[in-house]
């Protein structure tokens, strides 16, 4: 399966490719800044209880750098990389931003959810913010991922900057098969006990299946006790594609049309009743 014979088969997913490969077209022509990778041994005491690398004082990752690569793609959207809306509405973002003293630091704040900053367009700044946030991290995710001891997380939170998760994915064979759960901001992939609902921490819940017959590789999770469901990748493979939250939208549809509730942290949203040429950055 590749990207393009996906798109061939759920044409209605276009629209948002296109948004989303727009932005990442953009975001590859941005410096990446240097990101410093924390002291692990600082950070541990703060790990071992559950505060996100992020949110850790004694980690003190600086974001910073970050901030400025989203203020960055965001000059670049507005100057003409970009088309119809998107440049649009990031041309009257980058206007906003460049009035604000220390906008790369506020950016970075409002990535991590200080809503101090209330720009014009929220949702498309949260959406080319961590476009950048993650690119900006990436080493220092990576490394985390080599120092991190999953058992010693297992929480429903995202162990880097704190997000539920966008996504689930099943990996390995049994016995041993694991669930790893999916950041859809900073793209952290942590693991989750098998069973049991990222939402409502009920720890007997066991969850419910709804496969897809003509989507082998992706089925529907959801818990009785909050309905809140989780897509969830069960295949190889197509991590990256499959895991971008856009590409299974319809699976958000599907979910919606049996009353479960998206309690995944998403950076897109739809209109239910309409189709989903509409979706788009959550506002
Ligand atoms: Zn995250
Ligand atoms: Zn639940």
């Amino acid at each position: 399966m590749t990207p393009d014979l996906w798109l061939e088969a759920h044409a209605y997913l276009k629209p948002i490719a296109d948004l989303s490969a727009e932005v990442d077209r953009a975001a590859a022509g941005i410096t990446v800044l240097d990101a410093r990778i924390p002291d692990w041994e600082e950070y541990r005491t703060d790990f071992l209880a559950g505060v996100t690398l992020l949110a850790s004082a004694d980690a003190a990752v600086d974001l910073e750098p970050g901030g400025r690569m989203a203020a960055a793609l965001l000059e670049r959207l507005a100057s003409g990389t970009s088309s119809g809306t998107l440049a649009t509405e990031a041309l009257v973002l980058a206007t906003e931003l460049r009035r604000e003293p220390q906008a790369s630091r506020r950016i970075a704040d409002f990535l991590l959810g200080d809503e101090t900053i209330a720009p014009p367009a929220p949702g498309l700044l949260r959406y080319v913010g961590w476009t950048a946030m993650a690119r900006f991290l990436r080493p220092v995710v990576n490394a985390f991922d080599e120092w991190r001891d999953e058992e010693r997380w297992l929480r429903r939170y995202c162990p880097t900057c704190g997000s539920l998760p966008a996504m689930a994915q099943l990996v390995g064979a049994d016995p041993g098969r694991k669930r790893l759960l999916s950041c859809g901001c900073c793209g952290t992939r942590w693991q989750f006990k098998r069973t049991g609902c990222p939402f409502c921490d009920t720890d007997s819940q066991r969850l419910s299946s709804v496969t897809i017959e003509a989507e082998p590789g992706l089925r529907i999770d959801h818990c009785e006790s909050c309905g809140g469901y989780l897509k969830t990748y069960d295949g190889q493979g197509n991590e990256t594609f499959l895991l971008s939250d856009w590409s299974s939208l319809h699976l958000d549809l599907i979910a919606h049309d049996r009353g479960l509730k998206r309690l995944a942290a998403s950076l897109y949203e739809f209109e239910p009743a309409r189709d989903l040429s509409a979706v788009r950055p959550v506002q």
